[in-house]
Formats: C-alpha cells, structure tokens, sequence
C-alpha cells in the first residue's frame, strides 16, 4: 500500500476486507441502525482511551480514532457516499457559517 491513500482508496480497502471478513457490502447485508451504533461504540471506545491517557497503544485513542473512520468509511462504502465530496461540502458551506459561542455555552 502507497504511504498516502485517498478517501475513495481507504473506503475501497475496507470495502475490500469486509467482504474478505463478511461484514456485508451491500444496503441489504447490514442492519444501518446498528452499524451507526457501531460508529458511536468506537467513538466512545475513543473517549475512553483518552481519559485512561492510553493515546498511542493497542486499543489507544489514536487507534480508536481509526476504528472509527473504518466503521464510517464501510457504512459510505456500502452507500456509494463520496465522501470526499460531502466532507469538501460541507468545509465550504462551514467557512461561510458563523456560530453564536455566547449563546452555544449557555447553560440549560
Ligand atoms: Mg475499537
């Protein structure tokens, strides 16, 4: 594998292991609510890591962070979502919006 990979490069890698490992590839192998349940499990798993201060081992916060773009990155793959395209979409739409921080950290 080339040291630098696109997004479309890594999705069509881990398309390529899901279907080596059986995880489905297809709208109609897969349950979607669970596999966003499984992206929020390896965002927690993240959180976790971080506050145990393991960054950099085995099931650290870097490596959690990569679960969590594989996980994201099988469920577009399986979609046909560009990602590259959306993520380029949404940066432009975000550089003309503004966010009100005085109101965001009001406390409820
Ligand atoms: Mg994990």
């Amino acid at each position: 594998m080339a040291d630098e990979l696109s997004i479309k490069q890594l999705t069509v890698a881990v398309m390529q292991l899901a279907k080596e490992k059986g995880f489905g590839v297809k709208p109609e192998d897969v349950s979607v609510p669970e596999k966003i349940a499984l992206i929020h499990s390896e965002v927690s798993e993240c959180y976790d890591a971080f506050r145990r201060k393991n960054i950099e081992g085995k099931d650290g916060f870097q490596e959690e962070l990569a679960d969590c773009i594989i996980r994201i990155l099988h469920l577009a793959g399986i979609y046909g979502v560009d990602l590259e395209k959306e993520i380029l979409k949404k940066l432009d739409y975000n550089k003309e919006r503004t966010w009100d921080w005085n109101k965001l950290n009001e406390r409820h």
